[in-house]
C-alpha cells in the first residue's frame, strides 16, 4: 500500500474528492497496524469486488482472515453496500460484523448510518473500497481516510461498468499530471 500526505494548502475540488489517500492491490494488503497508527478506529468496508468477488457469497480465505485480524486489533468494521439486504446480511453475518444494504453510495445517507453504527467521527474511520465514484467520493464527504483497492474481478453490475468507464479517465489523468 502506498499513500500520500495531504498538505492542506489547496481548497477541495472534485479531483481531490476522488483521490484516494492510499491504494492497495487487495483488502488483505491494507496494513492494519498502519491504520491504527493513523488513529483509525473503524472501517467502512465495501462488499462487491472489495471483500467478495462478484456473485460470490463469501470472502476468500485471505479476506476473511483480514477481517478477523482487523477486528482482533480493535477496529470496528461495518459493511456498506449498494447491494440487496439478503446478500449483505449473509456475508456480514458470517463474519460477525454489521452490514448496511441499499446504501446508494456515494449519497451521504448510507455513510451517515455507517458512522452512527460505528459510533465514530469520520476522521477516525477508513473507507476501503474498489470504486472512486461510490466508495472514495462518499468517504471523502465525511472526512474519512480512503483506501482504494483493485477490483477482485472485472465482472460488474451494469451501472458499475458505467462508473468504471469514467474512473479510467480520472486515473489516467492523475497519472499524467
Ligand atoms: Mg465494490
Amino acid at each position: 500500500m502506498y499513500g500520500s500526505e495531504d498538505t492542506g494548502d489547496k481548497p477541495p475540488n472534485l479531483g481531490s474528492m476522488l483521490a484516494p489517500d492510499a491504494m492497495a492491490a487487495r483488502l488483505c494488503d491494507v496494513p492494519i497496524a498502519a491504520l491504527r497508527a493513523r488513529g483509525i478506529c473503524g472501517i467502512i468496508l465495501d462488499l462487491d469486488n472489495t471483500l467478495v468477488g462478484f456473485g460470490l457469497d463469501e470472502p476468500d480465505e485471505a479476506s476473511g482472515a483480514w477481517v478477523r485480524e482487523a477486528t482482533a486489533a480493535g477496529l470496528r468494521i461495518v459493511l456498506l453496500s449498494n447491494n440487496f439486504p439478503e446478500r449483505v446480511a449473509r456475508v456480514a453475518g458470517a463474519l460477525g460484523i454489521g452490514g448496511i444494504p441499499n446504501a446508494l453510495k456515494p449519497l451521504p445517507f448510507g455513510f451517515a448510518r455507517a458512522l452512527k453504527h460505528l459510533a465514530l467521527p469520520g476522521r477516525a474511520v477508513a473507507v476501503v473500497g474498489d470504486q472512486l465514484f461510490t466508495d472514495m467520493l462518499g468517504g471523502k464527504l465525511f472526512g474519512c481516510y480512503t483506501v482504494l483497492t483493485e477490483p477482485i474481478e472485472h465482472r460488474d453490475f451494469p451501472l458499475t461498468r458505467v462508473f468504471r468507464f469514467f474512473e479510467r479517465f480520472v486515473l489516467a489523468h492523475r497519472r499524467s499530471s
